[in-house]
Protein backbone atom coordinates (compact mmCIF):
# COMPACT_ATOMS: atom_id res chain seq x y z
CA UNK A 1 0.00 0.00 0.00
CA UNK A 2 1.34 3.65 -1.29
CA UNK A 3 -1.17 4.64 1.18
CA UNK A 4 -2.08 7.92 -1.42
CA UNK A 5 -5.25 9.40 0.19
CA UNK A 6 -7.70 10.44 -2.21
CA UNK A 7 -8.21 14.18 -2.79
CA UNK A 8 -10.67 16.64 -1.33
CA UNK A 9 -11.84 19.31 -3.59
CA UNK A 10 -10.82 23.15 -1.83
CA UNK A 11 -13.28 25.32 -0.88
CA UNK A 12 -13.40 27.56 -4.15
CA UNK A 13 -13.83 23.88 -5.97
CA UNK A 14 -16.42 23.09 -3.56
CA UNK A 15 -18.46 26.33 -3.89
CA UNK A 16 -18.09 26.42 -7.58
CA UNK A 17 -19.72 22.48 -7.86
CA UNK A 18 -22.51 23.34 -5.34
CA UNK A 19 -23.19 26.73 -7.46
CA UNK A 20 -23.23 24.87 -10.55
CA UNK A 21 -25.49 22.25 -8.68
CA UNK A 22 -27.81 25.20 -7.34
CA UNK A 23 -28.01 26.86 -10.98
CA UNK A 24 -29.22 23.53 -12.77
CA UNK A 25 -32.14 23.71 -10.14
CA UNK A 26 -32.82 27.01 -10.27
CA UNK A 27 -36.27 26.70 -11.69
CA UNK A 28 -37.92 24.75 -9.04
CA UNK A 29 -36.22 27.57 -6.50
CA UNK A 30 -38.33 30.27 -8.24
CA UNK A 31 -41.65 28.40 -7.64
CA UNK A 32 -40.94 28.06 -3.68
CA UNK A 33 -39.47 31.44 -3.23
CA UNK A 34 -42.43 32.95 -4.41
CA UNK A 35 -44.74 30.10 -2.21
CA UNK A 36 -42.69 30.55 0.84
CA UNK A 37 -42.84 35.09 0.13
CA UNK A 38 -46.60 35.09 0.18
CA UNK A 39 -46.98 32.62 2.84
CA UNK A 40 -44.71 34.73 4.89
CA UNK A 41 -46.95 37.71 3.81
CA UNK A 42 -49.74 36.21 4.98
CA UNK A 43 -48.08 35.58 8.48
CA UNK A 44 -47.15 39.30 8.53
CA UNK A 45 -50.97 40.34 8.47
CA UNK A 46 -51.93 39.50 11.99
CA UNK A 47 -49.78 41.66 13.88
CA UNK A 48 -50.61 44.23 11.47
CA UNK A 49 -54.48 43.51 12.13
CA UNK A 50 -53.74 43.55 15.98
CA UNK A 51 -51.90 46.74 15.22
CA UNK A 52 -54.74 48.76 13.13
CA UNK A 53 -57.04 47.37 15.95
CA UNK A 54 -55.27 48.94 19.02
CA UNK A 55 -55.28 52.33 17.09
CA UNK A 56 -59.26 51.74 16.24
CA UNK A 57 -60.10 50.93 19.71
CA UNK A 58 -58.29 53.85 20.98
CA UNK A 59 -60.55 55.66 19.14
CA UNK A 60 -63.53 54.46 20.17
CA UNK A 61 -64.81 51.68 17.32
CA UNK A 62 -67.08 49.31 17.63
CA UNK A 63 -66.93 45.15 17.83
CA UNK A 64 -68.22 45.16 14.80
CA UNK A 65 -64.36 46.00 13.57
CA UNK A 66 -63.36 43.24 16.25
CA UNK A 67 -65.16 40.53 14.54
CA UNK A 68 -64.14 41.95 11.12
CA UNK A 69 -60.31 41.62 12.23
CA UNK A 70 -60.78 38.05 13.93
CA UNK A 71 -62.56 36.99 10.29
CA UNK A 72 -59.51 38.84 8.21
CA UNK A 73 -56.58 37.09 10.69
CA UNK A 74 -58.66 33.33 10.64
CA UNK A 75 -58.40 33.46 6.81
CA UNK A 76 -54.72 34.76 6.80
CA UNK A 77 -53.77 31.95 8.64
CA UNK A 78 -55.64 29.39 6.93
CA UNK A 79 -54.28 30.69 3.62
CA UNK A 80 -50.68 30.51 5.09
CA UNK A 81 -51.44 27.27 6.37
CA UNK A 82 -51.61 25.86 2.75
CA UNK A 83 -49.15 27.73 0.95
CA UNK A 84 -46.84 26.44 3.49
CA UNK A 85 -47.88 23.03 3.19
CA UNK A 86 -47.42 23.45 -0.70
CA UNK A 87 -44.49 25.38 0.01
CA UNK A 88 -42.71 22.72 2.24
CA UNK A 89 -43.83 20.13 0.13
CA UNK A 90 -42.31 21.62 -2.61
CA UNK A 91 -39.08 22.41 -0.80
CA UNK A 92 -38.49 18.88 0.34
CA UNK A 93 -39.28 17.98 -2.96
CA UNK A 94 -36.37 20.38 -4.15
CA UNK A 95 -34.18 18.70 -1.43
CA UNK A 96 -34.32 15.38 -2.41
CA UNK A 97 -34.01 15.87 -6.33
CA UNK A 98 -30.53 17.94 -5.37
CA UNK A 99 -29.31 15.45 -2.88
CA UNK A 100 -30.39 12.36 -5.55
CA UNK A 101 -28.33 14.14 -8.28
CA UNK A 102 -24.94 14.85 -5.65
CA UNK A 103 -25.48 11.09 -4.69
CA UNK A 104 -25.97 9.74 -8.41
CA UNK A 105 -22.54 11.64 -9.62
CA UNK A 106 -21.06 10.38 -6.89
CA UNK A 107 -21.98 6.75 -7.33
CA UNK A 108 -20.54 7.91 -11.09
CA UNK A 109 -17.30 9.34 -9.74
CA UNK A 110 -17.19 6.63 -7.69
CA UNK A 111 -17.43 3.49 -10.00
CA UNK A 112 -14.87 5.29 -12.27
CA UNK A 113 -12.35 5.41 -9.81
CA UNK A 114 -9.21 3.65 -11.53
CA UNK A 115 -8.49 0.42 -9.56
CA UNK A 116 -5.15 1.23 -8.40
CA UNK A 117 -6.44 4.90 -6.83
CA UNK A 118 -9.21 2.58 -4.56
CA UNK A 119 -6.08 -0.02 -3.52
CA UNK A 120 -3.60 2.91 -2.74
CA UNK A 121 -6.03 5.12 -0.40
CA UNK A 122 -7.24 2.01 0.99
CA UNK A 123 -11.38 1.42 0.95
CA UNK A 124 -11.73 3.00 4.66
CA UNK A 125 -11.67 6.43 3.05
CA UNK A 126 -14.06 5.81 0.22
CA UNK A 127 -16.18 3.94 2.97
CA UNK A 128 -16.17 6.73 4.93
CA UNK A 129 -17.16 9.39 2.26
CA UNK A 130 -19.73 6.70 1.11
CA UNK A 131 -21.38 6.79 4.07
CA UNK A 132 -20.51 9.50 7.05
CA UNK A 133 -19.53 12.41 4.38
CA UNK A 134 -23.22 11.47 2.22
CA UNK A 135 -24.94 11.22 5.93
CA UNK A 136 -24.02 15.09 6.70
CA UNK A 137 -24.63 16.28 3.20
CA UNK A 138 -27.75 14.37 2.92
CA UNK A 139 -29.15 15.95 6.04
CA UNK A 140 -28.23 19.71 5.17
CA UNK A 141 -29.35 19.47 1.65
CA UNK A 142 -32.62 17.55 2.32
CA UNK A 143 -33.47 19.49 5.49
CA UNK A 144 -31.03 22.74 5.41
CA UNK A 145 -31.55 23.70 2.30
CA UNK A 146 -35.13 24.50 2.43
CA UNK A 147 -34.96 25.59 6.18
CA UNK A 148 -32.55 28.52 5.25
CA UNK A 149 -34.67 29.39 2.47
CA UNK A 150 -37.71 29.71 4.46
CA UNK A 151 -35.99 31.68 6.71
CA UNK A 152 -34.08 33.94 4.82
CA UNK A 153 -37.47 35.08 2.99
CA UNK A 154 -39.07 35.12 6.69
CA UNK A 155 -36.69 37.23 8.32
CA UNK A 156 -36.39 39.54 5.08
CA UNK A 157 -40.19 39.74 4.10
CA UNK A 158 -40.62 40.85 7.98
CA UNK A 159 -38.04 43.51 7.84
CA UNK A 160 -39.34 45.04 4.77
CA UNK A 161 -43.26 45.16 5.74
CA UNK A 162 -41.78 46.12 9.35
CA UNK A 163 -39.93 49.48 7.75
CA UNK A 164 -43.05 49.82 4.95
CA UNK A 165 -45.47 50.06 8.28
CA UNK A 166 -43.42 52.86 10.33
CA UNK A 167 -39.83 53.04 9.58
CA UNK A 168 -39.38 55.73 12.19
CA UNK A 169 -40.17 53.04 14.87
CA UNK A 170 -38.53 50.06 13.10
CA UNK A 171 -34.79 51.86 12.58
CA UNK A 172 -34.32 51.52 16.33
CA UNK A 173 -33.82 48.02 15.04
CA UNK A 174 -30.12 48.99 13.83
CA UNK A 175 -28.84 48.96 17.10
CA UNK A 176 -29.63 45.73 17.54
CA UNK A 177 -28.08 44.23 14.36
CA UNK A 178 -24.54 44.38 15.12
CA UNK A 179 -24.68 42.06 18.00
CA UNK A 180 -26.67 39.74 16.54
CA UNK A 181 -24.21 39.71 13.42
CA UNK A 182 -20.95 40.00 15.69
CA UNK A 183 -22.12 37.25 17.99
CA UNK A 184 -23.26 34.29 14.85
CA UNK A 185 -20.73 35.27 13.02
CA UNK A 186 -18.12 34.59 15.62
CA UNK A 187 -19.79 30.93 16.61
CA UNK A 188 -19.93 30.24 12.86
CA UNK A 189 -16.06 30.51 12.89
CA UNK A 190 -15.75 28.28 15.52
CA UNK A 191 -18.23 26.26 15.47
CA UNK A 192 -17.46 23.37 12.69
CA UNK A 193 -13.67 22.96 13.73
CA UNK A 194 -15.10 22.85 17.27
CA UNK A 195 -17.52 20.04 16.63
CA UNK A 196 -15.81 18.23 14.53
CA UNK A 197 -13.00 17.87 16.93
CA UNK A 198 -15.78 16.48 19.37
CA UNK A 199 -17.02 13.94 16.64
CA UNK A 200 -13.41 12.90 16.00
CA UNK A 201 -12.43 12.61 19.95
CA UNK A 202 -15.66 10.51 20.59
CA UNK A 203 -14.55 8.52 17.39
CA UNK A 204 -11.43 7.28 19.16
CA UNK A 205 -12.93 6.94 22.62
CA UNK A 206 -15.81 4.31 21.02
CA UNK A 207 -12.72 2.94 19.03
CA UNK A 208 -10.68 2.35 22.16
CA UNK A 209 -13.52 1.16 23.90
CA UNK A 210 -14.70 -1.71 21.66
CA UNK A 211 -10.79 -2.85 21.28
CA UNK A 212 -10.64 -2.66 24.64
CA UNK A 213 -13.13 -5.36 25.15
CA UNK A 214 -13.00 -7.29 22.24
CA UNK A 215 -9.11 -7.73 23.18
CA UNK A 216 -9.93 -8.01 26.78
CA UNK A 217 -8.12 -12.02 26.36
CA UNK A 218 -5.02 -10.78 24.57
CA UNK A 219 -5.41 -7.16 27.47
CA UNK A 220 -5.12 -10.00 30.17
CA UNK A 221 -2.36 -12.11 28.98
CA UNK A 222 -0.08 -9.41 28.06
CA UNK A 223 -1.00 -7.15 31.45
CA UNK A 224 -1.90 -4.21 28.82
CA UNK A 225 -4.11 -3.05 31.41
CA UNK A 226 -2.56 0.19 32.78
CA UNK A 227 -1.66 0.95 29.05
CA UNK A 228 -5.39 0.28 28.07
CA UNK A 229 -6.58 2.90 30.96
CA UNK A 230 -3.99 5.22 30.14
CA UNK A 231 -5.34 5.15 26.34
CA UNK A 232 -9.05 5.50 27.65
CA UNK A 233 -8.07 8.48 30.32
CA UNK A 234 -6.60 10.18 27.60
CA UNK A 235 -9.29 9.44 25.06
CA UNK A 236 -12.24 10.93 27.57
CA UNK A 237 -9.89 14.23 28.51
CA UNK A 238 -9.81 14.62 24.55
CA UNK A 239 -13.60 14.39 24.51
CA UNK A 240 -14.10 16.61 27.82
CA UNK A 241 -11.84 19.13 26.23
CA UNK A 242 -13.74 18.85 22.82
CA UNK A 243 -17.21 19.05 24.79
CA UNK A 244 -15.83 22.21 26.83
CA UNK A 245 -15.13 24.06 24.07
CA UNK A 246 -18.40 23.71 22.38
CA UNK A 247 -20.06 24.14 25.56
CA UNK A 248 -18.06 27.63 25.93
CA UNK A 249 -19.32 28.06 22.13
CA UNK A 250 -22.90 27.82 23.50
CA UNK A 251 -22.41 29.84 26.30
CA UNK A 252 -21.59 32.60 24.39
CA UNK A 253 -24.28 32.10 21.26
CA UNK A 254 -27.02 31.93 23.70
CA UNK A 255 -26.83 35.20 25.76
CA UNK A 256 -25.18 36.63 22.65
CA UNK A 257 -28.27 36.14 20.65
CA UNK A 258 -31.27 36.31 23.74
CA UNK A 259 -29.93 39.73 24.85
CA UNK A 260 -30.35 41.33 21.68
CA UNK A 261 -33.64 39.90 21.49
CA UNK A 262 -34.86 41.00 24.87
CA UNK A 263 -32.79 43.85 24.71
CA UNK A 264 -35.30 44.97 21.22
CA UNK A 265 -39.11 44.99 22.77
CA UNK A 266 -37.49 47.11 24.98
CA UNK A 267 -35.79 49.38 23.02
CA UNK A 268 -38.88 49.80 21.04
CA UNK A 269 -41.40 50.15 23.49
CA UNK A 270 -39.37 53.36 24.75
CA UNK A 271 -38.69 54.43 21.41
CA UNK A 272 -41.93 53.93 20.22
CA UNK A 273 -43.46 55.81 23.70
CA UNK A 274 -41.02 58.43 22.65
CA UNK A 275 -42.45 59.15 18.70
CA UNK A 276 -46.11 58.53 20.20
CA UNK A 277 -45.64 61.16 22.77
CA UNK A 278 -44.75 63.60 19.76
CA UNK A 279 -47.15 62.34 17.61
CA UNK A 280 -45.24 60.61 14.88
CA UNK A 281 -46.55 57.43 15.20
CA UNK A 282 -49.47 55.14 16.78
CA UNK A 283 -49.68 53.13 19.30
CA UNK A 284 -50.86 50.50 16.86
CA UNK A 285 -47.68 50.68 14.66
CA UNK A 286 -45.39 50.07 17.94
CA UNK A 287 -47.85 47.09 18.70
CA UNK A 288 -47.26 45.55 15.28
CA UNK A 289 -43.19 45.96 14.84
CA UNK A 290 -42.71 44.70 18.35
CA UNK A 291 -44.95 41.82 17.53
CA UNK A 292 -42.72 41.51 14.06
CA UNK A 293 -39.39 41.87 16.10
CA UNK A 294 -40.67 38.83 17.85
CA UNK A 295 -41.41 37.16 14.88
CA UNK A 296 -38.09 36.79 13.35
CA UNK A 297 -36.58 35.75 16.66
CA UNK A 298 -36.94 31.62 15.54
CA UNK A 299 -36.26 32.00 12.21
CA UNK A 300 -32.76 34.02 13.31
CA UNK A 301 -32.01 30.80 15.46
CA UNK A 302 -32.51 28.45 12.87
CA UNK A 303 -30.62 30.03 10.21
CA UNK A 304 -27.42 29.88 12.91
CA UNK A 305 -28.51 26.30 13.49
CA UNK A 306 -28.84 25.68 9.67
CA UNK A 307 -25.76 27.98 8.80
CA UNK A 308 -23.38 25.89 11.04
CA UNK A 309 -24.65 22.32 9.66
CA UNK A 310 -24.30 23.85 6.28
CA UNK A 311 -20.54 24.53 6.99
CA UNK A 312 -20.58 21.07 8.49
CA UNK A 313 -21.42 19.84 5.29
CA UNK A 314 -19.73 21.65 2.92
CA UNK A 315 -16.27 20.04 4.13
CA UNK A 316 -18.09 16.56 3.48
CA UNK A 317 -19.02 18.21 0.42
CA UNK A 318 -15.37 19.04 -0.62
CA UNK A 319 -14.54 15.24 0.28
CA UNK A 320 -16.90 14.02 -2.53
CA UNK A 321 -16.22 16.30 -4.76
CA UNK A 322 -12.91 15.32 -4.35
CA UNK A 323 -13.36 12.16 -5.65
CA UNK A 324 -14.43 13.38 -9.37
CA UNK A 325 -10.29 15.23 -9.27
CA UNK A 326 -8.91 11.71 -9.74
CA UNK A 327 -7.16 11.58 -12.95
CA UNK A 328 -7.97 8.74 -15.12
CA UNK A 329 -5.11 6.15 -15.20
CA UNK A 330 -5.96 5.44 -18.95
CA UNK A 331 -7.36 6.99 -21.98
CA UNK A 332 -8.48 5.43 -25.00
CA UNK A 333 -6.98 5.79 -28.28
CA UNK A 334 -9.61 4.44 -30.38
CA UNK A 335 -7.20 2.22 -31.97
CA UNK A 336 -8.58 -1.00 -32.58
CA UNK A 337 -6.47 -4.47 -32.02
CA UNK A 338 -5.52 -6.17 -35.64
CA UNK A 339 -5.71 -9.78 -33.92
CA UNK A 340 -5.84 -11.56 -30.85
CA UNK A 341 -2.70 -12.13 -29.74
CA UNK A 342 -1.85 -10.80 -25.90
CA UNK A 343 1.82 -10.16 -25.53
CA UNK A 344 3.94 -7.93 -22.60
CA UNK A 345 7.10 -6.16 -23.24
CA UNK A 346 9.92 -5.37 -20.83
CA UNK A 347 6.79 -4.96 -18.50
CA UNK A 348 7.72 -3.03 -15.15
CA UNK A 349 5.30 -2.63 -12.48
CA UNK A 350 6.02 -0.75 -9.09
CA UNK A 351 2.75 -0.22 -6.29
CA UNK A 352 4.99 2.20 -4.66
CA UNK A 353 7.42 4.67 -7.36
CA UNK A 354 10.85 3.41 -6.88
CA UNK A 355 9.83 -0.38 -5.50
CA UNK A 356 9.27 -2.57 -9.00
CA UNK A 357 7.47 -5.98 -8.25
CA UNK A 358 8.06 -6.49 -11.95
CA UNK A 359 11.48 -6.35 -13.53
CA UNK A 360 11.01 -6.10 -17.33
CA UNK A 361 8.13 -9.29 -18.79
CA UNK A 362 8.36 -10.40 -22.39
CA UNK A 363 5.62 -12.92 -22.50
CA UNK A 364 4.25 -14.12 -25.64
CA UNK A 365 0.97 -15.73 -25.27
CA UNK A 366 0.01 -18.34 -28.43
CA UNK A 367 -3.66 -17.72 -29.00
CA UNK A 368 -5.36 -20.72 -27.77
CA UNK A 369 -2.79 -22.24 -25.09
CA UNK A 370 -3.01 -22.81 -21.76
CA UNK A 371 -0.18 -21.10 -19.89
CA UNK A 372 0.02 -22.19 -16.19
CA UNK A 373 1.89 -19.35 -13.97
CA UNK A 374 3.72 -20.50 -10.47
CA UNK A 375 6.16 -19.64 -8.05
CA UNK A 376 6.72 -18.71 -4.74
CA UNK A 377 4.64 -16.42 -2.49
CA UNK A 378 5.22 -13.15 -3.64
CA UNK A 379 7.12 -13.67 -6.84
CA UNK A 380 5.03 -11.10 -8.79
CA UNK A 381 2.32 -13.81 -10.39
CA UNK A 382 -1.19 -11.79 -9.86
CA UNK A 383 0.56 -8.28 -10.53
CA UNK A 384 1.57 -9.88 -13.90
CA UNK A 385 -1.85 -11.02 -14.25
CA UNK A 386 -3.59 -7.61 -13.66
CA UNK A 387 -0.96 -6.15 -16.21
CA UNK A 388 -2.14 -8.95 -18.76
CA UNK A 389 -5.47 -8.28 -18.03
CA UNK A 390 -5.33 -4.35 -18.08
CA UNK A 391 -6.20 -3.80 -14.73
CA UNK A 392 -3.33 -1.51 -14.11
CA UNK A 393 -1.48 0.49 -17.00
CA UNK A 394 2.04 -0.79 -16.85
CA UNK A 395 5.04 1.73 -14.88
CA UNK A 396 7.21 0.46 -17.68
CA UNK A 397 7.23 -1.38 -21.17
CA UNK A 398 3.41 -2.05 -22.58
CA UNK A 399 1.01 -5.24 -22.16
CA UNK A 400 -1.07 -5.39 -25.80
CA UNK A 401 -3.82 -7.07 -27.80
CA UNK A 402 -3.21 -6.87 -31.10
CA UNK A 403 -0.48 -4.38 -31.01
CA UNK A 404 -2.73 -1.83 -28.87
CA UNK A 405 -2.01 -1.22 -25.79
CA UNK A 406 -4.68 -2.90 -23.24
CA UNK A 407 -4.85 0.31 -20.98
CA UNK A 408 -5.91 1.91 -24.76
CA UNK A 409 -8.94 0.21 -24.88
CA UNK A 410 -12.25 1.86 -23.46
CA UNK A 411 -12.79 -0.80 -20.54
CA UNK A 412 -15.86 -2.20 -22.44
CA UNK A 413 -13.99 -3.40 -25.46
CA UNK A 414 -11.13 -4.30 -22.89
CA UNK A 415 -13.30 -6.91 -21.12
CA UNK A 416 -14.57 -8.14 -24.61
CA UNK A 417 -10.47 -9.39 -25.50
CA UNK A 418 -9.13 -10.02 -21.75
CA UNK A 419 -10.72 -10.80 -18.23
CA UNK A 420 -9.89 -11.46 -15.08
CA UNK A 421 -11.10 -13.67 -12.21
CA UNK A 422 -9.61 -13.70 -8.72
CA UNK A 423 -10.49 -15.48 -5.76
CA UNK A 424 -12.33 -12.50 -4.45
CA UNK A 425 -16.02 -12.96 -5.62
CA UNK A 426 -18.89 -10.41 -4.57
CA UNK A 427 -22.19 -11.53 -4.78
CA UNK A 428 -24.24 -8.27 -5.14
CA UNK A 429 -27.88 -7.67 -3.29
CA UNK A 430 -30.36 -8.13 -6.55
CA UNK A 431 -31.12 -11.57 -8.25
CA UNK A 432 -29.22 -13.92 -9.27
CA UNK A 433 -29.55 -12.81 -13.07
CA UNK A 434 -29.04 -9.54 -11.85
CA UNK A 435 -25.55 -10.50 -10.78
CA UNK A 436 -24.57 -12.17 -13.86
CA UNK A 437 -26.06 -9.59 -16.30
CA UNK A 438 -23.44 -7.82 -14.82
CA UNK A 439 -21.29 -9.10 -17.82
CA UNK A 440 -23.78 -8.21 -20.37
CA UNK A 441 -27.05 -6.82 -19.45
CA UNK A 442 -28.51 -7.88 -22.48
CA UNK A 443 -28.00 -11.61 -21.87
CA UNK A 444 -31.71 -13.71 -21.91
CA UNK A 445 -32.54 -16.11 -19.20
CA UNK A 446 -31.66 -18.45 -21.89
CA UNK A 447 -28.31 -17.24 -22.07
CA UNK A 448 -27.51 -17.06 -18.48
CA UNK A 449 -28.85 -20.52 -17.43
CA UNK A 450 -26.24 -21.83 -20.19
CA UNK A 451 -23.37 -20.10 -18.59
CA UNK A 452 -24.58 -21.65 -15.29
CA UNK A 453 -24.32 -24.65 -16.85
CA UNK A 454 -21.15 -24.31 -18.21
CA UNK A 455 -19.44 -23.49 -15.03
CA UNK A 456 -21.61 -26.94 -13.24
CA UNK A 457 -24.00 -24.98 -11.48
CA UNK A 458 -27.06 -25.70 -12.86
CA UNK A 459 -27.96 -28.30 -10.06
CA UNK A 460 -28.13 -25.59 -7.06
CA UNK A 461 -29.89 -22.87 -9.10
CA UNK A 462 -32.30 -25.09 -10.38
CA UNK A 463 -33.27 -26.04 -6.57
CA UNK A 464 -33.32 -22.58 -5.29
CA UNK A 465 -36.71 -21.63 -4.65
CA UNK A 466 -36.85 -19.08 -7.75
CA UNK A 467 -34.13 -19.96 -10.17
CA UNK A 468 -32.36 -17.49 -11.59
CA UNK A 469 -34.60 -15.13 -10.26
CA UNK A 470 -33.89 -15.78 -6.80
CA UNK A 471 -32.49 -12.74 -4.33
CA UNK A 472 -28.70 -13.02 -3.36
CA UNK A 473 -26.75 -11.57 -1.62
CA UNK A 474 -27.23 -10.20 2.56
CA UNK A 475 -30.72 -10.29 3.33
CA UNK A 476 -31.56 -13.08 0.47
CA UNK A 477 -30.52 -16.08 -0.16
CA UNK A 478 -26.54 -16.59 0.86
CA UNK A 479 -24.50 -18.20 -1.49
CA UNK A 480 -21.34 -20.36 0.01
CA UNK A 481 -18.38 -19.36 -1.43
CA UNK A 482 -17.92 -21.48 -3.77
CA UNK A 483 -21.42 -20.74 -5.26
CA UNK A 484 -19.97 -17.41 -5.65
CA UNK A 485 -17.13 -18.05 -7.38
CA UNK A 486 -18.97 -20.34 -9.99
CA UNK A 487 -21.42 -17.39 -10.39
CA UNK A 488 -18.39 -15.27 -11.01
CA UNK A 489 -17.25 -17.58 -13.66
CA UNK A 490 -20.51 -17.89 -15.42
CA UNK A 491 -19.99 -13.99 -16.07
CA UNK A 492 -16.81 -14.77 -17.28
CA UNK A 493 -18.74 -17.09 -19.83
CA UNK A 494 -20.98 -14.50 -20.81
CA UNK A 495 -18.15 -11.48 -21.20
CA UNK A 496 -16.63 -14.39 -23.60
CA UNK A 497 -13.23 -12.84 -23.71
CA UNK A 498 -10.29 -14.44 -26.19
CA UNK A 499 -7.78 -14.94 -23.50
CA UNK A 500 -8.83 -15.84 -19.62
CA UNK A 501 -6.70 -15.04 -16.75
CA UNK A 502 -7.60 -17.21 -13.80
CA UNK A 503 -5.86 -16.30 -10.47
CA UNK A 504 -6.29 -19.13 -8.16
CA UNK A 505 -9.58 -18.88 -9.25
CA UNK A 506 -10.88 -22.29 -8.06
CA UNK A 507 -8.84 -22.16 -4.47
CA UNK A 508 -11.98 -21.45 -2.13
CA UNK A 509 -13.10 -24.65 -3.34
CA UNK A 510 -12.40 -27.99 -1.98
CA UNK A 511 -9.93 -29.94 -4.17
CA UNK A 512 -12.25 -32.52 -5.46
CA UNK A 513 -15.07 -29.21 -6.12
CA UNK A 514 -11.90 -27.60 -7.55
CA UNK A 515 -11.42 -30.59 -10.55
CA UNK A 516 -14.84 -31.15 -11.15
CA UNK A 517 -14.99 -27.10 -11.92
CA UNK A 518 -12.15 -26.89 -14.06
CA UNK A 519 -13.02 -29.95 -15.77
CA UNK A 520 -16.52 -28.32 -16.68
CA UNK A 521 -14.88 -25.05 -17.72
CA UNK A 522 -12.85 -27.21 -20.05
CA UNK A 523 -15.77 -26.73 -22.63
CA UNK A 524 -15.40 -22.88 -22.32
CA UNK A 525 -11.68 -22.36 -21.95
CA UNK A 526 -11.75 -24.59 -25.24
CA UNK A 527 -10.55 -22.05 -27.85
CA UNK A 528 -9.63 -19.44 -25.56
CA UNK A 529 -6.33 -18.19 -24.23
CA UNK A 530 -5.90 -18.99 -20.55
CA UNK A 531 -3.37 -18.22 -17.67
CA UNK A 532 -4.16 -19.89 -14.70
CA UNK A 533 -2.04 -18.76 -11.86
CA UNK A 534 -1.77 -21.74 -9.47
CA UNK A 535 -0.81 -22.56 -6.91
CA UNK A 536 -1.56 -26.28 -7.32
CA UNK A 537 0.95 -27.98 -9.46
CA UNK A 538 -1.41 -30.29 -11.41
CA UNK A 539 -2.77 -27.44 -12.96
CA UNK A 540 0.55 -26.92 -14.88
CA UNK A 541 0.56 -30.50 -15.37
CA UNK A 542 -2.42 -30.30 -17.49
CA UNK A 543 -0.93 -26.85 -18.90
CA UNK A 544 0.34 -26.39 -22.24
CA UNK A 545 3.31 -23.90 -21.07
CA UNK A 546 4.39 -23.35 -17.82
CA UNK A 547 5.84 -20.12 -17.07
CA UNK A 548 7.81 -19.55 -13.21
CA UNK A 549 7.91 -16.63 -11.81
CA UNK A 550 10.26 -15.39 -9.44
CA UNK A 551 11.51 -12.49 -8.07
CA UNK A 552 9.28 -10.37 -10.78
CA UNK A 553 10.85 -12.01 -13.23
CA UNK A 554 10.30 -15.27 -15.42
CA UNK A 555 12.99 -17.49 -14.70
CA UNK A 556 11.66 -20.49 -17.06
CA UNK A 557 9.04 -20.93 -19.11
CA UNK A 558 8.27 -23.90 -21.27
CA UNK A 559 6.24 -27.36 -21.70
CA UNK A 560 5.99 -28.94 -18.38
CA UNK A 561 7.84 -32.33 -19.27
CA UNK A 562 10.62 -30.03 -21.13
CA UNK A 563 10.76 -28.42 -17.85
CA UNK A 564 10.69 -31.10 -15.43
CA UNK A 565 13.80 -32.76 -17.61
CA UNK A 566 15.85 -29.68 -17.89
CA UNK A 567 15.95 -29.80 -13.81
CA UNK A 568 15.41 -26.13 -12.76
CA UNK A 569 13.42 -24.50 -10.25
CA UNK A 570 10.25 -25.83 -11.59
CA UNK A 571 11.67 -29.36 -11.74
CA UNK A 572 12.52 -29.12 -7.84
CA UNK A 573 9.27 -27.48 -7.05
CA UNK A 574 7.83 -30.37 -8.93
CA UNK A 575 9.37 -33.11 -7.45
CA UNK A 576 9.02 -32.13 -3.96
CA UNK A 577 5.23 -31.25 -4.64
CA UNK A 578 4.88 -34.94 -5.64
CA UNK A 579 7.06 -36.10 -2.36
CA UNK A 580 4.20 -34.12 -0.33
P1 LIG B 1 0.91 -14.83 -3.90
O1 LIG B 1 1.12 -16.16 -4.50
O2 LIG B 1 1.22 -14.80 -2.43
O3 LIG B 1 -0.43 -14.22 -4.21
P2 LIG B 1 2.16 -13.33 -6.02
O4 LIG B 1 3.27 -14.07 -6.66
O5 LIG B 1 0.86 -13.33 -6.70
O6 LIG B 1 1.99 -13.83 -4.53
P3 LIG B 1 1.92 -10.48 -5.99
O7 LIG B 1 0.65 -10.53 -5.24
O8 LIG B 1 1.89 -10.11 -7.42
O9 LIG B 1 2.68 -11.87 -5.81
O10 LIG B 1 2.89 -9.48 -5.23
C1 LIG B 1 4.17 -9.14 -5.69
C2 LIG B 1 4.77 -8.09 -4.75
O11 LIG B 1 3.97 -6.90 -4.82
C3 LIG B 1 4.75 -8.52 -3.30
O12 LIG B 1 5.96 -8.09 -2.72
C4 LIG B 1 3.60 -7.79 -2.70
O13 LIG B 1 3.87 -7.47 -1.36
C5 LIG B 1 3.51 -6.53 -3.54
N1 LIG B 1 2.12 -6.07 -3.68
C6 LIG B 1 1.09 -6.79 -4.15
N2 LIG B 1 -0.05 -6.06 -4.18
C7 LIG B 1 0.29 -4.83 -3.69
C8 LIG B 1 -0.44 -3.60 -3.48
N3 LIG B 1 -1.72 -3.51 -3.75
N4 LIG B 1 0.24 -2.56 -2.98
C9 LIG B 1 1.55 -2.65 -2.69
N5 LIG B 1 2.29 -3.76 -2.89
C10 LIG B 1 1.68 -4.85 -3.38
Amino acid sequence: MSGRKLPVADGPTTRRHTAALLRRHSRPLIGITVLHTIAALAGLVGPLLVGRLVDQIVAGASLAVVDQAALIFVTAIVLQSVLVRFAQRKARVYGETMFAELREDFVDAVTALPLSTVESAGTGDLVGRTTNDVDRVQFAVRFGVPRVLVAIITIVATLVAAFIIAPQVTVVMVLTAPIVVIVSRWYLARATPGYQRESAAYAALNGTITESVEGARTIDALALEQTRRDRLRADLREAFEAERYTLRLRTVLTPGLDTPFMLAPIILLLWGAFLISHGWTTVGDVTAIVLYMRMIIGPIWELVFWLDEIQVAMTSLGRLFGVRLVEPDRTTSGVEPTDEVVRTEAVRYAYREGHDVLHGIDLDLRPGERLAVVGPSGAGKSTLGRMIAGIHPPTGGAATVGGVPLVDLPLEDLRGHVALVTQEHHVFVGTLADNLRLADVTASDEALLGALDAVAARTWVDSLPDGIETEVGSGGYQLSPAQAQQVALARLVLLDPHTLILDEATSLLDPRAARELETSLGAVLTGRTVVAIAHRLHTAHDADRVAVVDGGRISEIGPHAELVSAGGDYAALWHSWQSE
